[in-house]
Protein backbone atom coordinates (compact mmCIF):
# COMPACT_ATOMS: atom_id res chain seq x y z
CA UNK A 1 0.00 0.00 0.00
CA UNK A 2 1.45 3.38 -0.81
CA UNK A 3 1.94 5.10 2.20
CA UNK A 4 1.83 9.48 2.12
CA UNK A 5 3.85 11.44 4.05
CA UNK A 6 1.54 12.73 7.06
CA UNK A 7 3.15 15.45 7.88
CA UNK A 8 0.80 18.45 6.31
CA UNK A 9 2.91 21.13 5.00
CA UNK A 10 5.85 19.06 4.24
CA UNK A 11 6.82 19.91 0.51
CA UNK A 12 10.48 18.48 0.37
CA UNK A 13 10.71 18.67 -3.29
CA UNK A 14 11.01 22.04 -4.49
CA UNK A 15 10.96 23.42 -8.09
CA UNK A 16 14.22 25.13 -8.88
CA UNK A 17 12.19 27.52 -11.69
CA UNK A 18 9.14 28.92 -10.03
CA UNK A 19 7.71 28.65 -6.28
CA UNK A 20 6.11 25.20 -6.51
CA UNK A 21 6.70 22.46 -4.17
CA UNK A 22 5.37 19.33 -3.88
CA UNK A 23 5.24 16.57 -1.26
CA UNK A 24 6.56 13.21 -3.98
CA UNK A 25 9.14 13.53 -6.92
CA UNK A 26 6.61 12.31 -9.28
CA UNK A 27 4.53 15.16 -9.00
CA UNK A 28 7.68 17.24 -9.23
CA UNK A 29 8.75 15.52 -12.78
CA UNK A 30 4.99 16.44 -13.74
CA UNK A 31 5.36 19.38 -12.66
CA UNK A 32 8.89 19.91 -14.39
CA UNK A 33 7.34 18.63 -17.77
CA UNK A 34 4.96 21.97 -17.79
CA UNK A 35 8.30 23.98 -17.92
CA UNK A 36 9.60 22.25 -20.17
CA UNK A 37 6.50 22.72 -22.60
CA UNK A 38 6.66 26.58 -21.78
CA UNK A 39 10.74 26.15 -22.57
CA UNK A 40 9.60 24.46 -26.06
CA UNK A 41 7.03 26.96 -26.86
CA UNK A 42 8.94 29.85 -26.15
CA UNK A 43 11.95 28.65 -28.42
CA UNK A 44 9.72 27.76 -30.90
CA UNK A 45 8.22 31.06 -30.95
CA UNK A 46 11.80 32.74 -30.63
CA UNK A 47 12.72 30.87 -34.24
CA UNK A 48 9.89 31.84 -35.36
CA UNK A 49 10.10 35.46 -34.98
CA UNK A 50 14.02 35.46 -35.70
CA UNK A 51 12.72 33.45 -39.04
CA UNK A 52 10.22 36.32 -39.92
CA UNK A 53 12.77 38.89 -38.87
CA UNK A 54 15.46 37.55 -41.18
CA UNK A 55 12.83 36.88 -44.49
CA UNK A 56 11.57 40.96 -43.26
CA UNK A 57 15.35 41.73 -43.88
CA UNK A 58 16.07 39.61 -46.84
CA UNK A 59 12.74 41.15 -48.26
CA UNK A 60 14.36 44.42 -47.90
CA UNK A 61 17.40 43.73 -48.94
CA UNK A 62 15.41 42.02 -52.01
CA UNK A 63 13.26 45.64 -52.92
CA UNK A 64 16.66 47.80 -52.01
CA UNK A 65 18.37 45.88 -54.98
CA UNK A 66 15.38 45.58 -57.02
CA UNK A 67 15.33 49.54 -56.71
CA UNK A 68 19.47 50.12 -56.92
CA UNK A 69 18.64 47.66 -60.36
CA UNK A 70 15.65 49.85 -61.43
CA UNK A 71 17.69 53.02 -60.79
CA UNK A 72 20.70 51.67 -62.60
CA UNK A 73 18.06 50.15 -65.46
CA UNK A 74 16.92 54.08 -65.69
CA UNK A 75 20.23 55.60 -65.87
CA UNK A 76 21.71 53.39 -68.74
CA UNK A 77 18.80 53.73 -70.52
CA UNK A 78 18.94 57.79 -70.30
CA UNK A 79 22.68 57.74 -70.75
CA UNK A 80 21.94 54.90 -73.86
CA UNK A 81 19.38 57.43 -74.99
CA UNK A 82 22.08 60.48 -74.68
CA UNK A 83 24.50 58.80 -76.64
CA UNK A 84 22.33 57.80 -79.65
CA UNK A 85 18.41 59.55 -79.62
CA UNK A 86 17.33 57.13 -82.31
CA UNK A 87 17.46 54.26 -79.91
CA UNK A 88 13.55 54.77 -78.51
CA UNK A 89 12.28 55.99 -82.47
CA UNK A 90 13.44 52.77 -83.99
ZN1 LIG B 1 8.05 25.19 -11.54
Amino acid sequence: MHKRRVHTGEKPYKCEECNWRGVDSSSLIHHRKRHKGEAAKKEKAAAAAAAAAAANSACKILSLISLILHFWWKMYMVLEYANNPRILTN
